[in-house]
């Protein structure tokens, strides 16, 4: 099963692919965990994207696509994948487009997570994640049980991105708006565009996103 998460940034897609990654067996294939990789190595790809990125701008297409045409032909793509945070525009979803034929492989569907502008400010600004396991946080959504010490691993180190600071949101949220939404009625001219209320609570989220591909897994 081959699936893309669409929605602005906050809409919860990183979570949920990880819940549909353990769930399905499928892997989640995130641009932005790749590019923060990148940036972390100190690579050139790393290099150009760093500025942009906190600038909350959108990296090249170029880039991007070269990055997940590699991608998607690991073997542990085989089994399917979750596309988080990819494509980002028209250009992105037509490359996709081609790689896919060219694997002979086709997307089974494509969810939109809706979540209101003004509470993903709110969601994204809060939020950190364990610098040792992952596992995400939320200032007033999600503080760990014992202040200052990850549920899952007892790491007391966490980390914020770069980029979620409130002065940098309504950038990434225009980006979206502007150069991300035109994908909706792309996929939608396609068949394959599914929708999920994604202001309700994660659990329901999930729920619903499992109800909806159970047919298809
Ligand atoms: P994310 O973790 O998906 O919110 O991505 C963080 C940042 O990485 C974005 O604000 C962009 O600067 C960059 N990025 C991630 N994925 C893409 C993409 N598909 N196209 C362009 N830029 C991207």
């Amino acid at each position: 099963m081959n699936l893309i998460l669409l929605g602005p940034p906050g809409a919860g897609k990183g979570t949920q692919a990880k819940r549909l990654e353990e769930r399905f067996g499928i892997v989640q294939i995130s641009t932005g965990d790749m590019l923060r990789a990148e940036v972390k190595s100190g690579s050139a790809i790393g290099q150009e994207a760093k500025a942009i990125m906190e600038s909350g701008a959108l990296v090249p297409d170029s880039i991007i696509t070269t990055m997940l045409a590699a991608r998607v032909k690991q073997p542990d793509a085989t089994k399917g994948f979750i596309l988080d945070g990819f494509p980002r525009t028209v250009p992105q979803a037509e490359a996709l487009d081609v790689v896919l034929r060219e694997k002979g492989l086709h997307l089974d569907h494509v969810i939109e997570l809706k979540v209101d502008d003004a509470a993903l400010v709110r969601r994204i600004s809060g939020r950190f994640t364990c610098a040792k396991c992952g596992e995400g946080y939320h200032d007033e959504f999600k503080r760990p049980r014992h202040e200052g010490v990850c549920d899952v691993c007892g790491s007391t180190e966490f980390s914020r991105r770069a980029d979620d600071k409130a002065e940098t949101v309504g950038a990434r949220l225009d980006a979206y708006h502007r150069q991300t939404a035109p994908l909706l009625p792309y996929y939608a001219a396609q068949g394959k565009l599914r929708q999920v209320d994604g202001m309700a609570d994660m659990s329901v989220v999930t729920e619903e996103l499992n109800r909806l591909l159970a047919n298809s897994a």
